[in-house]
């Protein structure tokens, strides 16, 4: 990302995007990215398409995005490919992402009809509360996880009543455009839900800054963030911020070290590390140390990294060859404890790494590298490894093994993030709540209240006086 000046409106020039897939290192289509022109009329149709889609009968709303997650559905092996081609995820994980989608949309359809509002007790009258839609909602996407986050803004938003505009990353529009297409086929009117292809401080910064879009769900990095949100500050624009992570898996010694380093792969490098949730440090009791280390050695040297079209595949390429290059310039000088196996190319691949850092402050431990590089240290108490947890400027996952359940309370309690497992790396469910403590980021997605997220209470009295 440039230093200067990227914050901008500018509408000049827009040079198309090729999308490369990482795999294969190939041109696989040229996007034309929206100007700052087009994004402004699509806001406007957006604005004018929002009051008759809010007014569809609750049930209308939801048997329209139920025909939407349904042709999902019925596409999802298409969608999975253009992933896997667009960017390299494995088969598995691309077809999970497409059924998220699904999924997504029926739980949102699902909440339509239940987006109540309260009667509360007043004196001399009736006092009436109503979740109202915030009207258009613009939803700025990583490349990471196209669909899927995508989804956790665009479901909701439409459920509650909001039109919608996704902005999908430069890297990764391809599966945001097909499922526009698809929609529109689902019989959603236009204007409602408008991908718009596009420079993120052309496309994206737009949506801060124009008036007419009413809330902001950003994913992506922490810098975007901040800047993101001192500019919706100035409207008083709402704003959900999902940002980076630098979580921890934090492993006791009272705990299965043959179940804990088979698992412990799949918590940092799936998706290749290119996962917020990524548990990018492995904090391991000191008595379990040389333990854990011998048999995570296996269990890295196992990952298979290759094609993702593969169905063996375990991990695939990283997204470009200038997200390959920032991945191993942390690499520079550090201490590699062991590392996987990885083809030479032509594909962006970096085999999974393990380090062994030399300080907590070191910039490996403390920055997100988001690729699939993992940090091991070692703590020998429980209040050592709490702290550890704790010493990075994020607070987004991690994990928790140990067999003691007071333990894993007291710890999950007192680490600073939004999304903690015990004895397990899972981390996001549509029907759970997701999101960071400090700087991963501010507000909530998915879960029970997801479609709260999408519109303002409005608190109305009415008077029963006689005459
Ligand atoms: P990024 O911030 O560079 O880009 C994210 C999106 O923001 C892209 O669509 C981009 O075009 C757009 N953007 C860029 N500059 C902008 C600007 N000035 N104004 C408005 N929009 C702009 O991040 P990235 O490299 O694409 O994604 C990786 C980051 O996303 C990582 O830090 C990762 O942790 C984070 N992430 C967080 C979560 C989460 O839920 N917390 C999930 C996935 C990824």
């Amino acid at each position: 990302m440039a230093t200067s000046g990227w914050w901008s409106d500018h509408n000049g020039s827009v040079q198309a995007h090729d999308i490369i897939n990482p795999t294969t290192a190939q041109r696989i289509a040229t996007i034309q990215p929206t100007t700052l022109d087009d994004a402004d009329r699509a806001i406007q149709a957006a604005s004018a398409a929002q009051p008759a889609w809010a007014s569809l009968a609750p049930g209308d709303r939801a048997r329209l995005l139920r025909r939407f997650a349904d042709l999902v559905e019925t596409h999802l092996d298409e969608l999975a490919a253009l992933e896997v081609a667009n960017a390299g995820h494995t088969t598995s994980n691309a077809r999970w992402e497409a059924g998220n989608v699904r999924d997504l949309l029926e739980y949102a359809a699902g909440g339509i009809e239940r987006l109540s509002g309260r009667q509360i007790p007043v004196a001399g009258g009736l006092d009436l509360t109503f979740r109202e839609p915030l009207g258009v909602v613009g939803i700025i996407v990583p490349w990471n996880f196209p669909m899927p986050i995508a989804a956790w803004g665009f479901a909701p938003a439409l459920a509650a009543g909001n039109t919608v505009l996704l902005k999908p990353a430069e890297w990764t529009p391809l599966t945001a455009l097909r499922l526009a297409e698809l929609a529109l086929t689902a019989g959603i009117p236009e204007g409602v839900f408008t991908v718009l292809p596009g420079d993120g401080p052309v496309v994206g910064h737009r949506f801060a800054t124009h008036p007419l879009i009413a809330k902001v769900c950003f994913t992506g990095s922490t810098a975007v963030g901040a800047h993101l949100m001192a500019t919706c500050a100035t409207q008083m624009k709402r704003i959900t911020l999902e940002l980076g992570g630098k979580s921890a898996n934090i492993i006791f010694a009272d705990t299965d070290l043959d179940e804990v380093a088979a698992a412990a792969p799949g918590g940092v490098f799936d998706n290749s590390g290119q996962d917020c949730c990524a548990r990018s440090r492995i904090l391991v009791h000191d008595s379990v140390f040389e333990g854990f280390m011998e048999r995570f050695e296996g269990a890295v040297r196992s990952v298979v990294v290759g094609d993702p079209s593969d169905p063996t595949t375990m991990m695939g390429p990283l997204i470009a060859e200038r997200h390959r290059s920032r991945v191993l310039s942390y690499l520079d000088g550090v201490d590699v404890a062991f590392a996987g196996t990885a083809p030479d190319g032509p594909g962006f691949y970096v085999p999974p790494t393990v380090v062994l850092p030399k300080t907590n402050e070191d910039r490996i431990v403390q920055e997100e590298v988001f690729g699939p590089v993992v940090t091991v240290q070692r703590f020998s108490t429980e209040a050592e490894a709490i702290a550890l947890a704790n010493s990075t400027p994020y607070g987004l996952s991690g994990s928790i093994w140990t067999e003691n359940l007071s333990r894993a309370i007291r710890v999950a309690r007192a680490v600073t993030s939004g999304n903690l497992s015990v004895n397990s790396h899972s981390s996001v469910r549509y029907w759970t709540p997701f999101g960071g403590f400090k700087g991963s980021g501010i507000g909530r997605e998915l879960g029970p209240e997801a479609l709260e997220q999408f519109t303002e209470v409005k608190n109305v009295f009415i008077s029963t006086r006689e005459g």
